[in-house]
């Protein structure tokens, strides 16, 4: 499936001439999808060129050759190239907010910076960046300060994400080693999928579990999750469970296991310690299935369904994600699923094996150059002499941070109490991802020195920098990245560098010559900074030196040749092969050798806890908060996407209809969320797919989308105690009516700043195919409704033909706005939240005129007779939307999803909208069996 973009606006140079194919990587979720990108001979594109020939053409698809995704893509990938707004880049480097050269960006920055390690020491500098930087990026990024300025106060967003993983990894293991490989997906015949709604996170690797299932009848899928997800589609059993019991469950399991003389004695004895204590421990907290049942809040016949599932069934994997990772005992919860894993010795072999799945694109990639803030590169580690010995040896340099610095949470306390004076914030967004966000803010507005390195100009966290950088996007930078089964992978450059866009690698090493490490961040190339890694991974890598599972040695020699065709690879890649090719690693412990003084893993006996900060009456439901299909983090690309902000256009709050009618909540209508901490709006969406006492909200809406849309100010700012991992699952909170007095909905062709700069309690903002939309609603009377439209339209006459439709009695008011036969904006007012559909409007802003039927039924908000909607989207890989989907089920009599996908193409991509049909053709049966 291809897709088209128009124009983008480069640097004055020509980059490419002739058409060619680039295989790069998709910059979105951690598994990590091959992308081929044809730019054809058009791309002569210069910043001063306004001739329509030069207008740049990409066509877009899966790699083909790629092994994680073999040419699909879901519907972020897929859409990619609609995120390319040059309008939205950030395009020069600005000081104070103004433009000013890169020289004088960095020489302000190195010597503000330079003063305060002078006054206040080293650790009073930090760096807080990202799982989206490049591993190059990463690699010079810890060099610079925990090698020379001599801090670890480097911290990353993948301490949100994955960091009880990479701490439980290192208690059973003795290394942050993630076994397994997406083949073991394929081969399972036992698929657990716990806190990961892999369907709408994963889209792809949720498809190799459906297609292992299509293939093989045996094959079990079984969701671990409160609410009932997209996941469950293709789940032969899912467990309800209750919020944060999830220790439980698992402990619960190795009794079974022990009980049921189902565990691998013979590994356990000879390649384990600590199995006894662990089992004595687990039976304290989860004896029999009846205690686990009645503490998980399950049915004790699915517990037992699911322990017999996995007692029976060699070949298991256990995905975990988000869900178990953010947790204030998250790294139990991981320990607690490798304890399954080793119990039962289903580890290290094909099929089997507890299986991390990481948020970001380079999680992984920061883990291997040390970007948690308690780690050194190459998985050497902070706190062992020896460690930092061999690092300091390797880089020449005896200023090696001797102390593990700030992780996340508490970086941004350090930065509050002013230990901490400068900050460098790249390509991540803390003002709105951090729990208790708005604290996160209120610290950067009075920290001394922020410097941020964006590739987007409207940020939450961009509107605090004194110092904004200008870095490459995707499509314009170039190193690798790392997936969640260990792939290394290349970005390529697509385009050039928009404008004075540098990669982060540059900007990183420009600041380290300004402090006076010259040679050290002499790097010319990411072929040269990735060699320096491979470098450093295989240095002294050996039982005689320090023996570790990251290890590139077969790259050491890496050229800018070899380094431009380097394949897709998985880690360690020790070996080559006859003709030079070098080879990875499929999966790490089938010798049964950890990394370990006595190379034995480590059982971690776990006694459940529940969640910190969460009793306190007046919050008496619990938030859980996670990813949607089509939103990525905190928006700052796929809201630029009209295809991906269709699907899910507001921010959400999902809750079960009882508690709905409990707190007086209306489907469709909009809800206050308070935590203790903060509060945001939502609209209510009432389902039974989460249960009541629980509410859940998508994580990414900003205040660059919605007025109050952002649940980072809500969540619990509670961490684990090993991994620093906020408690992000498991908020207390209330939900009460906003108490609209009206809503409406206002599409324009134009961005509307008089809407953007804030002028009714509740409103969001999304992109549409031509036009912004805009949701919007209060509780205040509105006297003139007119006037009004007219200050939102930004015009004080009427500069066109106006259309005016208005019943004050039934607070009903609509207007629009029509200049040279198009367009320009249309409001619908309603004194309830039942507002028509957005879509037929939407549609009319891509006609080059109105033609006479349009312009009758616009005020209606409805299409003219014999025409129809396609209604909200469904597929946003295709963009097929509701109406289509069921007028094509009713009309040619669809029983079947694949019949839905041959008639329309609708689920054929990456399937993740298989369930929403699969819900159509539902209603549409049960509808059929009414009588009529
Ligand atoms: Fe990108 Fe989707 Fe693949 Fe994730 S699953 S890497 S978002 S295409």
């Amino acid at each position: 499936m291809n897709s088209q973009v128009n124009p983008i606006t480069t640097q004055a140079e020509v980059f490419e001439s002739t058409s060619r194919c680039v295989k790069t990587t998709c910059p979105y979720c951690g598994t990590g999808c091959g992308v081929s990108v044809t730019v054809n001979p058009k791309i002569i594109a210069t910043a001063t060129d306004t001739d329509t020939d030069s207008t740049p053409e990409l066509s877009l698809s899966g790699d083909t050759d790629h092994p994680t995704n073999s040419g699909t893509l879901c519907s972020k990938g897929i859409n990619l190239l609609e995120t390319l707004d040059p309008a939205a880049r950030l395009l020069y480097p600005e000081l104070n907010g103004q433009r000013v050269s890169w020289d004088q960006a960095l020489d302000s920055a190195a010597s503000q910076i330079r003063s305060i390690i002078d006054q206040h020491g080293p650790d009073a500098f930090a760096i807080y960046c990202s799982g989206q930087l490049l591993t190059e990026d990463y690699y010079v990024a810890n060099k610079l300060m925990k090698g020379f300025i001599g801090t670890a106060n480097i911290d990353t967003n993948s301490r949100l994400c994955m960091s009880s993983a990479v701490a439980g990894h290192k208690r059973a293991f003795g290394s942050d080693t993630v076994p397994g490989c997406y083949e073991d997906l394929d081969q399972a015949e036992l698929m657990v999928l716990t806190g990961s709604n892999l369907a709408w996170c994963h889209p792809i690797l949720f498809q190799r579990i459906k297609a292992a299932k299509a293939v093989n009848p045996n094959h079990k899928l079984v969701v671990i999750d409160p609410r009932r997800t997209a996941s469950c589609d293709a789940a032969d059993l899912h467990l309800p469970l209750k919020p944060g019991s999830d220790a439980t469950l698992f402990n619960g399991l190795l009794v079974y296991l022990a009980d049921h003389n189902r565990l691998d004695n013979c590994f356990v004895e000879t390649h384990t310690q600590g199995f006894e204590a662990t089992l004595e421990q687990a039976r304290s907290s989860a004896a029999d299935i009846a205690s686990v049942a009645r503490s998980c809040e399950l049915d004790p016949a699915a517990v037992e369904t699911f322990y017999r599932w996995f007692a029976n069934t060699p070949k298991s994997v256990t995905a975990f994600s988000q869900g178990i990772n953010q947790s204030s005992s998250g790294t139990d919860k991981v320990n607690a699923i490798i304890n399954l894993h080793l119990a039962t010795g289903r580890i290290g072999k094909p099929g089997m094996g507890p299986f991390s799945i990481t948020g970001q694109p380079n999680a992984m990639g920061g883990r291997e150059v040390g970007g948690l803030a308690n780690q050194l590169a190459a998985h050497l580690q902070l706190e062992d002499p020896a460690h930092r010995d061999l690092v300091g040896r390797f880089w020449d340099t005896d200023q090696v941070a001797a102390k593990p610095g700030h992780k996340a949470v508490d970086l941004f306390r350090a930065i509050e109490s002013g230990q901490v004076k400068a900050v460098w914030i790249l390509a991540t967004n803390p003002v709105d991802s951090l729990p208790d966000a708005d604290r996160v803010r209120a610290a950067l507005e009075q920290c001394p020195l922020v410097m941020l390195s964006d590739c987007m100009a409207a940020t939450d966290t961009a509107a605090l920098a004194h110092i904004r950088l200008p870095a490459s996007g995707w499509g314009e930078r170039d190193g690798t990245v790392t997936n969640a089964e260990r792939c290394i992978s290349r970005q390529r450059a697509i385009l050039p560098a928009s404008a004075e866009a540098k990669p982060d690698w540059w900007a990183i090493s420009q600041l380290g010559q300004r402090l006076g490490f010259e040679t050290a961040f002499d790097y010319q190339a990411p072929w040269q900074i990735f060699r320096e890694h491979a470098r450093l991974s295989a240095f002294e890598n050996n039982p005689d030196g320090i023996l570790r599972d990251f290890n590139l040695a077969a790259l050491v020699d890496i050229d800018a040749d070899s380094y431009e065709t380097l394949a897709p690879t998985q880690w360690p890649i020790t070996a080559t092969s006859t003709n030079g090719t070098p080879q990875g690693t499929a999966r790490l412990f089938a010798d049964a050798q950890f990394f370990t003084p006595d190379a034995k893993a480590r059982f971690v006996a776990i006694s459940p806890r529940g969640p910190i900060n969460t009793t306190d009456a007046r919050y008496p439901l619990v938030l859980n908060t996670g990813r949607i299909r089509d939103q990525w983090h905190t928006m700052t690309r796929t809201g630029l996407s009209p295809r991906l902000s269709s699907h899910q256009p507001e921010p959400f709050v999902e809750i079960h209809p009882t508690e709905a009618e409990h707190q007086c909540l209306k489907d469709g209508s909009i809800a206050r969320i308070e935590s203790r901490w903060g509060k945001m709006l939502a609209r209510v969406n009432i389902s039974d797919s989460i249960g009541p006492g629980q509410l859940f909200v998508p994580m990414h809406w900003t205040s660059q989308y919605a007025s109050l849309g952002r649940m980072g100010p809500l969540i619990n700012p509670a961490v684990d105690p090993l991994s620093g991992q906020p408690e992000s699952k498991q908020t207390p909170v209330k939900i009460e009516p906003f108490g609209a007095r009206w809503h409406a909905f206002l599409l324009s062709r134009e961005p509307l700043q008089q809407i953007a700069t804030g002028s009714c309690g509740y409103q969001v903002r999304a992109t549409g195919a031509g036009f912004q939309r805009y949701e919007l609603a209060d509780s205040g009377k509105v006297a003139d409704w007119p006037l009004q439209a007219r200050r939102w339209f930004g015009i004080n006459n009427l500069q066109g033909e106006w259309l005016e439709y208005s019943d004050p009695a039934q607070g009903v008011y609509r207007c629009a706005l029509i200049r040279a036969g198009q367009l320009q904006a249309v409001l619908v007012v309603s004194a309830t939240a039942q507002l028509p559909e957005r879509e037929w409007l939407g549609s009319l802003f891509n006609q080059a005129q109105l033609d006479e039927s349009d312009r009758c039924s616009l005020l209606s908000a409805r299409p003219p007779s014999g025409a129809s909607s396609a209604g909200p989207v469904v597929c946003a890989c295709f963009g097929v939307g509701k109406n289509t989907i069921t007028e094509a089920i009713t009309g040619q009599q669809l029983d079947s999803v694949e019949a839905v996908g041959c008639a329309l193409k609708a689920g054929t991509n990456c399937g993740s909208c298989v369930p929403e049909i699969k819900t159509l053709l539902l209603n549409n049966a049960q509808s059929s069996d009414l009588p009529h």
